[in-house]
Parts: C-alpha cells; sequence; structure tokens
C-alpha cells in the first residue's frame, strides 16, 4: 500500500540533497550556457539547508513540513527557483491539512498541485522552456496511469519517464519566461537546467517512494 508518512520525505529529501550535490559540473553548465550560472548553487543552497533543518521537523505532521520547507526554500534557495519551489510547496502544505498519511491519490494531487503553483507563480505555460516542462507531463503521466488502474510502481515509472522525456524536450523550446529567453537564439538547442533538476527531484521521488 502507498501511504506516505513526513518521515519518508525527510528521506527523499537527504537524497535530493545528495544527487544535487553529486551534479554540480553538469547543472552548472548548463546554466551557464543558458542563464547565469548559479542554478546549482541556488538548488544546492536550498537542499543542504533543508537537511540541515530536518533534526528539527522529525514530529511534524506533513502540513508543518511542507510550511517549512517552503519558508526555507523562498528565503535560503534564491534565484526564480527559491520562489517557485516556495508556492509549489506552500500548496503541498494546504493540501495535506489535516492529514496524516499521503496516499497515491494524494500524492497525484500534489503533483498536479506542483505543476499549477509554478505556472501561477511563473507566468509561465508548458512550452516556455521551463521546471513546468519536466513537472507538467509527469503529474498528467502519473495521473493517467492511477486512472487506468496501475500499481503505484507503474504510476510512479510513467512519471520518470515522462518528467525525462519533457526536461529533453526543453532543448528544441524557444524560452518564453526567465534568462534563457533574454538571449537573441531564446537558447533553443540547450535544455533548461530547472527542467533537469525537477526531473532529478521526480526520479528521488519514485526511488524513495516506490516500496
Ligand atoms: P535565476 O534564473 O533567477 O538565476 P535559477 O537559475 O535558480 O534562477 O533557476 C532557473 C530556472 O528557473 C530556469 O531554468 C527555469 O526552469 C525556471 N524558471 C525561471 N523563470 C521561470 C518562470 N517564470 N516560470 C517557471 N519557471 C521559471
Ligand atoms: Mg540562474
Ligand atoms: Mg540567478
Amino acid at each position: 500500500m502507498f501511504a506516505l508518512k513526513p518521515e519518508d520525505f525527510i528521506i527523499y529529501l537527504k537524497k535530493v540533497a545528495k544527487v544535487i550535490e553529486e551534479n554540480k559540473e553538469y547543472i552548472t553548465e548548463l546554466d551557464s550556457e543558458t542563464g547565469d550560472g548559479d542554478h546549482w548553487l541556488n538548488m544546492n543552497i536550498g537542499f543542504q539547508k533543508l537537511v540541515e533543518k530536518t533534526g528539527e521537523w522529525k514530529q511534524m505532521n506533513f502540513q508543518e513540513l511542507f510550511q517549512n520547507i517552503a519558508m526555507v526554500l523562498m528565503s535560503a534557495m534564491g534565484g526564480s527557483s527559491g520562489v517557485l519551489y516556495g508556492s509549489a510547496y506552500l500548496k503541498s502544505s494546504m493540501l495535506m491539512k489535516d492529514k496524516e498519511i499521503m496516499d497515491e491519490m494524494l500524492f497525484g494531487e500534489m503533483l498536479l498541485d506542483w505543476a499549477e503553483a509554478i505556472a501561477s507563480r511563473g507566468n509561465a505555460k508548458p512550452g516556455y522552456k521551463t521546471m513546468l516542462d519536466a513537472i507538467y507531463p509527469a503529474a498528467n503521466a502519473y495521473q493517467k496511469s492511477l486512472n487506468e488502474g496501475n500499481d503505484i510502481a507503474d504510476c510512479l515509472h510513467k512519471m520518470v519517464m515522462a518528467a525525462k522525456q519533457g526536461a529533453d524536450s526543453t532543448r528544441e523550446m524557444e524560452a518564453v519566461k526567465g534568462r534563457a529567453s533574454y538571449r537573441e537564439d531564446k537558447s533553443v538547442g540547450y535544455l533548461d537546467p530547472g527542467a533537469v533538476t525537477m526531473a532529478m527531484q521526480l526520479e528521488c521521488m519514485a526511488e524513495c517512494f516506490a516500496n
């Protein structure tokens, strides 16, 4: 049965922090090509700070945990990502009000909420070459698989495939929002760093939550 507890999510945060830390060169290079080169730094500072704080968060329910994550990301992460992930986690905190366990339905709603929060805060749409191009198809692929009655392993697998495909597809896109849109070529031919790190996070979710 799929029944996440806050402590499972803390394990997930630690996993993401590790994966981000390991991908310093790659992520920095991506944002150096189309942006200002700080995306790895922003993500790394944010997730290291989260890991640091998790010791104080062990007794929290999901609502409190997500609220605290949002606050840390908004204050420590910086950049566009800090604000966008902050609004995503704030929405998750509202979703989990009075809920002790996150089941497969709530998990799907959380993904859809992330896509909605990021689109609304960033004033972005799918196809604008942003992190939305990873989370949006991933949320929809998860939901579709769930609606078809597939088991959680399949739902999470479809989610990861769609996220990776979505991140890859940003290479062909013209940037509409963010720094990548300031370039004359609209960064066509380059991957969007935020979409790549979003796909990494979703892959960590699948790895941590699959059983
Ligand atoms: P900054 O661009 O402020 O330096 P980061 O480098 O941390 O911030 O993050 C850049 C990423 O944020 C981009 O690759 C893109 O995925 C995402 N992003 C930027 N602006 C927007 C927006 N308006 N809507 C959605 N995502 C955005
Ligand atoms: Mg940047
Ligand atoms: Mg910056």
